[in-house]
């Protein structure tokens, strides 16, 4: 019964196509023009600048009086609003379940996300567990956090795979803990020269596929 240590943004869930949803919706709302929205993609940087930093940023653009904060938890619940599990990702999970792999997600960010993301889209009932960087205390690509989701579920490290799509934190992690690793790659080519994954898949269903078939 070997692990699956699964990413959760743009892995089991997409986040750049709910956070493009909002940001139409809210660029709309204020009356920017349309093609500002390749403006707040970039600054958004696929999720990994702050959240407080890219309110910042709205703020600054737009001279907007909104505090901060408010505009931190509109862009939260707004990326949330959109955010859905694939039915195909869930039989993906479904099937890796009943070849005897063991899903378990490893994400950093807040803990805000089990509610918000893991539960609301019923994701939870399709993974054994997961581990949340910020109520663990620590983070990917540090290798502590893929040894707590072993831990969690009583199973030992070796013979898992790391499944991300984060170059530095999925794959570097997985290489940092000694573990296989799928990429998924989303249209980008890999180029980090430190360490590279095992294999690499167009997607959460094709990732799945290439474990099982290992
Ligand atoms: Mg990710």
């Amino acid at each position: 019964m070997p692990l699956l240590l699964l990413d959760l943004d743009n892995t089991l869930l997409d986040r750049a196509g709910p956070f493009r949803s909002w940001g139409q919706r809210f660029l709309d709302g204020i009356g920017a023009p349309p093609a500002d929205i390749d403006w707040l993609l970039s600054i958004d940087a696929d999720g990994l600048t702050d959240r407080w930093d890219v309110a910042d940023a709205i703020r600054d653009r737009y001279a907007l009086r909104i505090p901060s904060i408010d505009l931190v938890e509109e862009l939260h619940d707004g990326v949330v609003a959109y955010t859905r599990l694939d039915p195909l990702i869930a039989c993906a999970l479904r099937i890796a379940d009943q070849a005897g792999w063991v899903p378990v997600v490893v994400t950093n960010g807040t803990v805000r996300q089990e509610e918000a993301k893991i539960r609301k889209t019923g994701l939870d009932r399709y993974v054994a567990d997961w581990v949340i960087s910020e109520e663990a205390g620590v983070s990917k690509p540090n290798p502590r956090i893929f040894a707590l989701a072993a831990q969690r579920v009583r199973m030992p490290l070796r013979g898992a795979w790391v499944v991300g799509d984060g170059p530095e934190a999925d794959i570097g992690g997985a290489a940092a803990v000694g573990l296989p690793s799928v990429w998924l790659h989303r249209g980008r080519k890999w180029a980090d020269g430190r360490f590279a994954p095992t294999r690499t898949a167009d997607g959460l269903i094709a990732a799945v596929a290439t474990v099982l078939a290992r």
